[in-house]
């Protein structure tokens, strides 16, 4: 994640609510986008960076948003993303909320530096992202009624629940998982979000000599088989994961994932690590790769000295690269208003 300067030059980081330097106010800017220092004036705060005038986001009273925005008593353009919240009656859930909003405002900067979906011509308007945070609950009859973290038509659901991380870590180990973030959440269902809202932009030949044919394969049945049978047995040597072997839209969200961890690996190191990676759409994406590839297997080496687990696969295979070559593709793909 990309960094901001404080006004007495202190490096900002994403998560810094005040500076530690001088404790200057810090947030988002919503005029200039800077990550940036603020200056009370009268009833506003004036951005160190651009000069306008703002006014707290009014999520900043539950504690959840840092953007400051050119009017009052508005909502900031990352929280009008939000379209359901939790109730807010105990702190518990407000605290959740704060963590699903944490992983989303990363989603969603990071898709907008890189010039994707939702962040092309009108296709916000045309095809709005959505987002629901909401828990399990009991219906009028009695019955439990789950909710099922997923993507549909552009709504991105996450239940609540994932903002637990005792819960989170129960799961992760029942599905054998290697990681199981909120970030992580946010960037497969976001996976589901491209191909859902730019299906017609995709190269369908490519993707489905790839992917396979998402149409050709039901998916109820292919998931029935994934949890009775598991994985193929080599499936690492053409999968990012094992989940990925379900389905060709999982595979294309798995994929779009680890792109995401990829391309949010090269930021930091980048701006934070002061390494030179290049990281637009021209750069072939076997470099870049292997730029990153190289920086996971030092980090994770960091991680086992701590006892914690690898960042990422220290290796990954052609037919894993080439579809990450197809994801990195679309950055390039060229559209006026749709
Ligand atoms: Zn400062
Ligand atoms: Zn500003
Ligand atoms: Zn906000
Ligand atoms: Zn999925």
């Amino acid at each position: 994640m990309k960094t901001g300067r404080c006004r007495c030059g202190n490096r900002i980081f994403f998560n810094n609510h005040y500076c530690l330097a001088c404790n200057a106010t810090l947030g988002r800017c919503g005029p200039c986008s800077a990550l940036t220092s603020f200056s009370a004036i009268d009833q506003s705060q004036g951005c160190d960076t651009c000069g306008a005038a703002t006014y707290a986001c009014t999520n900043q009273v539950h504690g959840v948003c840092r953007s400051f925005n050119a009017a009052p008593n508005t909502l900031c353009r990352l929280c009008e993303f939000t379209r359901t919240t939790p109730a807010l009656s105990n702190a518990t859930n407000v605290a959740r909320w704060g963590a699903l909003e944490v992983a989303k405002r990363r989603l969603l900067l990071q898709l907008e530096e890189l010039g994707l979906p939702p962040f092309v011509a009108n296709l916000n308007e045309t095809h709005p992202l959505k987002f629901q945070f909401i828990e399990d609950s009991i219906d009028s009859t009695g019955r439990p009624r789950r909710v099922t973290t997923g993507h549909k038509d552009g709504l991105i659901t996450i239940n609540l629940a994932e903002a637990d991380s005792v819960h989170r870590e129960r799961v992760r180990v029942q599905l054998r998982e290697p990681q199981r973030t909120l970030i992580g959440h946010m960037r497969h269902e976001v996976g589901h979000y491209v191909d859902w809202s730019w299906a017609s932009r995709l190269a369908a030949k490519d993707y489905h000599r790839l992917f396979g044919d998402p149409l050709a394969v039901d998916y109820a049945a292919a998931m029935g088989a994934h949890y009775q049978h598991g994985p193929p047995a080599d499936w690492a040597q053409s999968h990012v994961s094992a989940y990925a072997t379900m389905h060709p839209w999982e595979d294309f969200a798995e994929t779009v994932n680890v792109y995401l961890d990829i391309l949010a690996i090269a930021t930091t190191a980048s701006d934070v690590g002061g390494r030179s990676l290049d990281m637009s759409p021209a750069v072939d994406t076997k470099q870049l790769v292997s730029q990153v590839l190289d920086i996971v297997i030092e980090v994770s080496e960091y991680n086992y000295d701590l006892g914690l687990t690898a960042l990422l696969p220290e290796r990954l295979p052609p037919a894993v690269i080439e579809k990450l070559a197809y994801v990195h593709g679309l950055r390039s793909i060229k559209i006026g208003p749709l």
